[in-house]
């Protein structure tokens, strides 16, 4: 199969933000990749602004260092060429001096973007900055129909920060203008995890509580908190993790067909599933903190508060409360230093009604698995009769639709979820974002729960590091006569 690139149109892109870890890590080197691949072409700007003093030559430096760091294993398609195409990039790239919250540089910046050209900002800054820089790229003329803005996480720590981020840049900015990232919408798997349901004739039918026992989701970190200590113990993981990745993982398993594939039509649905949400209560809720082994420091001594009450991990049971999904719960997990890295939901369906094989066969049910981490992927649990002439023994087989096999590597080396959405930024393509409404709704739901922790002066179990969390945590299934399934890359 030969993979089809699209180029984009030509655009000017600036990255506030331009000399941080994110521009660094994904922004890019993720732009470098798409250059590579022919999907940037023609008359591009893509401009760094930042306070740190530096020159274009200096800016080109940095991306070029930054590339060769996390590029790693991945070849420019011009295979011996690559420092010609990395020449060719760099000569796309400036860099401004600039302070979002005073005067400096802006008018050199003006200069560089061109008015009637997609102009893509990118606010890869703290959130604190986000209203000053749109009112400042409004009052500089820096706005037209063409400009577009890309918001980062955390949108908000809880409603009203995010209702008054909401109107700081909805001010300047029209909804359709403003991009909030999550990047787990721009994974393959996600987006494959629609074409899945919506595209085949096979699933939807038993895409409901009569057919579906339970969903499962989790997203589990081997990393603690790192060098995040601040930002991490003032967020914890219902708002860094449950209240965004996990929320739009949910949301996309449990809405209903849009009438297209198209923005508002699946944001209208996403957006349902979250006002469907039941409140958690207490005995559905249950959060961690990891202790040290030895080798690692223990939550408590990272963050240098023994009086914390953060937590590293949250799992919980959730309820949609409309005709679909009435009676199948939805189990959702998330928490540093766990076993393994891993990111999967798995759809587990209802016994067979009556099984007409002998009681020793066995229970099997069929589970639908969507890895999105280590490797993306997904794999359809089916039972099957044990080979052999053992007589009729029962055993369960997963007919593996794992990527790279079935589309052959080249294919299946998926630009990051990073690339993708800022390729969609510029065609204009909203789908994969969320709107400003989806996140307060989600932002309502998670502040009952983190207000109920705080009514009630709970602190969070404790747990081991390289564990599955903590104990009470298993309970919140066994007690439903259900397990999670084990925490594996
Ligand atoms: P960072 O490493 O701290 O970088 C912040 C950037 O903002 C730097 O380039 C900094 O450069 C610039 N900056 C700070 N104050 C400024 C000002 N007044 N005017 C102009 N530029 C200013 O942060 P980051 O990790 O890249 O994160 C950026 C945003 O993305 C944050 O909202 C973060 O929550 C979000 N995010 C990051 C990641 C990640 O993996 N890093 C993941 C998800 C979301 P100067 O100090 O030189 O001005």
């Amino acid at each position: 199969m030969v993979s089809r690139v699209i180029p984009v149109e030509p655009f000017d892109l600036v990255i506030f933000g331009g000399t941080g870890d994110l521009a660094r890590r994904k922004i890019l080197p993720g732009l470098f990749r798409r250059f590579c691949a022919g999907q940037i072409q023609g008359d591009v700007r893509i401009i760094g602004a930042a306070r740190a003093e530096m020159d274009t030559e200096g800016y080109r430096q940095f991306a070029a260092e930054a590339i060769a760091e996390f590029n790693q294993g991945h070849d420019c398609d011009h295979g011996e060429d690559q420092p010609a195409s990395l020449k060719a990039f760099l000569a796309m790239l400036h860099y401004v001096v600039l302070d979002a919250l005073g005067d400096e540089g802006w008018p050199k910046l003006k200069d560089l973007t061109r008015p009637g050209r997609i102009r893509a900002y990118y606010f890869s800054v703290a959130p604190r900055l986000f209203g000053p820089l749109a009112e400042k790229l409004h009052d500089i003329g820096m706005v037209d129909d063409k400009a577009r803005i890309v918001v980062e996480k955390p949108f908000g720590r809880d409603l009203q920060s995010a209702k008054e981020l909401n109107r700081a840049i909805a001010t300047h900015f029209s909804e359709e203008q403003i991009y909030r990232i999550d990047h787990y919408l721009g994974k393959e798997t996600v987006q494959n995890l629609m074409a899945i349901r919506f595209g085949n004739l096979l699933f939807e039918p038993l895409w409901n509580s009569q057919y579906i026992d339970h969903i499962q989701i989790t997203v589990a970190e081997v990393v603690g908190i790192g060098t995040r200590g601040d930002y991490y113990d003032r967020a914890g993981a219902m708002r860094d993790m449950m209240q965004n990745h996990l929320m739009q993982l949910l949301c996309l398993i449990a809405m209903e067909p849009p009438a297209k594939f198209k923005p508002d039509a699946v944001r209208d649905e996403k957006l349902k599933v979250i006002r469907a949400l039941d409140p958690v209560g207490p005995e559905d809720v249950v959060r961690g903190q990891y202790e040290g082994n030895g080798e690692r420091p223990g939550y408590i001594h990272q963050v240098g508060n023994r009086d914390t009450k953060t937590e590293s991990y949250v799992a919980l049971r959730a309820r949609v409360s409309n005709w679909r999904w009435a009676g199948t719960p939805f189990y959702l997990r998330t928490g540093k230093r766990l076993r393994e890295r891993t990111s999967e939901i798995a759809v587990v369906f209802k016994d067979a009604p009556h099984s007409i094989f002998d009681e020793d066969s066995g229970r099997h049910s069929n589970i639908l698995t969507i890895k999105l981490q280590p490797n993306e992927g997904i794999e359809l649990g089916v039972t099957i009769k044990e080979p052999g002439p053992g007589g009729m023994r029962l055993v369960d087989v997963p007919l593996d639709m794992s990527f790279a096999e079935a589309l052959g590597p080249e294919e299946a080396d998926f630009p990051d979820a990073y690339e993708r959405l800022i390729m969609d930024v510029i065609r204009g393509n909203q789908t994969l974002f969320m709107r400003g409404d989806e996140v307060e709704a989600a932002w309502a739901w998670t502040d009952a729960i983190i207000e109920g922790w705080k009514d009630r002066g709970e602190a969070p179990l404790t747990y081991a590091t390289g564990s599955s969390g903590p104990d009470d945590a298993l309970m919140l299934m066994h007690r439903d006569g259900r397990r999670w399934r084990e925490i594996k890359a």
